[in-house]
């Protein structure tokens, strides 16, 4: 018993906690609460994740007039509501999952209080990926962004810069010419990795210039970004760009530090699920970015985020269907078997 009267035992142990709320969180979340599992989903640093900060969504099913980020966000938090999901505002700052073979109780501490579960669902996500470059980290919020949806309106008719050369750096390229004088996409290769629609929008908009085989070596001003020193790939070659605002875009990386020395990740750090998205823990499942190298889609995440939310379901049935004595017996437990359920043989 602790010094405000409360103790472990007292602390209610949920049915399912989802660490995260972006598309798979919430999509394992909506399942969890529609099969009547008591499920809390802890929404992080912000909710609906990544997407989010998406000006668009023009590639998930069913959804083909202009549908924001954020309205997607509100769609979703209303719909796991409706079934019983718990949104708790909060971050994760300490996990500790049982090892258990079966039926552990997971503990997961955010800065409001710890919180028990007999399953866990991480779906943390993953965070934009760092330039590394001097200047960056000074100037982040005084000229140097992640998010165009969040900063692009700051940035009317200045001349800014895109670094990337993918999916995201062109629909952020795209989404900044609404308000900038010039965007120029700063890429490393004279390629890009996009996909073809979005390249053709990008090539097919008069803003957007692109400068190729070229990457950033420095951010500078003074308080605030007035220019980017650059160096060619192809050759030896340095150059300067005037401008006041960059943009970066050059991929993510998981958000799965919490979980190192627990679960089993992959040697990028993305933790390693099986079909049934079972990390190696029992009763911790994994879904979305923060186990996907590879399709990073909120189609994909809301599918992996209904497989967990399945699993689960699932996994806490099987807990807590009665033991056949025989089964009993096996484990241990000491029940006498009866004839006809003993085990064979
Ligand atoms: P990404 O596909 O990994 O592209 C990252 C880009 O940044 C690449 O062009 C890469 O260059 C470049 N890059 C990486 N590190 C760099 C560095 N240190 N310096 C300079 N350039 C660097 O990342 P993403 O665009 O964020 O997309 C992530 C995933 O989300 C993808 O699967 C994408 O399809 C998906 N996505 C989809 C949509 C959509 O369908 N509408 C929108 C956004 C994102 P290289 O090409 O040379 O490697």
């Amino acid at each position: 018993m602790s010094d405000n009267g409360t103790s472990e035992e007292q602390t209610p142990i949920r049915d399912v906690i989802v660490i995260g709320s972006g598309p798979a969180g919430m999509s394992a979340a909506l399942y969890a609460a529609r099969a009547n599992l008591d499920t809390l989903v802890i929404v992080g640093p912000q909710l609906g994740g990544q997407v989010a900060i998406t000006w668009e969504l023009d590639n998930y099913l069913g959804f083909y007039e202009d549908l924001t980020g954020p309205e997607f966000v509100e769609h979703m938090s209303k719909h796991v509501q409706k079934f019983g999901a718990e949104l708790l505002y909060d971050m994760v700052t300490g996990i500790e999952f049982d090892t258990a073979p079966e039926g552990g109780v997971h503990s997961v501490t955010c800065y409001g209080g710890t919180y028990r579960a007999r399953s866990v669902i991480v779906s943390a996500g993953a965070s934009s990926r760092k330039l590394g470059v001097p200047g960056e980290e000074e100037l982040t919020g005084k000229g140097v962004s992640y998010c165009a949806t969040c900063d692009g309106a700051f940035f009317k008719e200045h001349d800014v810069i895109v670094v990337g050369g993918g999916d995201s750096a062109m629909e952020e390229a795209l989404f900044l010419t609404r308000f900038a004088k010039s965007v120029k996409v700063v890429h490393r290769r004279e390629e890009l990795r996009a996909g073809p629609l979005l390249q053709e929008r990008a090539f097919s908009n008069e803003k957007i210039e692109f400068i190729w085989n070229t990457v950033i070596d420095k951010i500078g001003g003074e308080g605030k970004v007035d220019h980017v020193l650059t160096s060619r790939t192809d050759r030896e070659e340095t150059g300067r760009l005037d401008v006041t605002g960059v943009f970066i875009f050059i991929g993510h990386f998981p958000n799965s530090d919490l979980f190192q020395g627990v679960l089993e990740m992959d040697e990028h750090n993305y933790v390693i699920v099986d079909e049934h998205m079972r990390t190696n823990v029992p009763g911790v499942y994994a879904c979305g970015e923060i186990a996907d190298p590879v399709w990073r889609q909120v189609a994909t995440s809301v599918g992996q985020g209904a497989a967990a939310g399945i699993a689960v379901e699932e996994y806490l049935s099987g807990l807590d269907a009665p033991r056949t004595s025989a089964e009993a017996e096996l484990e241990g437990v000491g029940i006498d078997a009866t004839p006809e359920d003993a085990p064979a043989g």
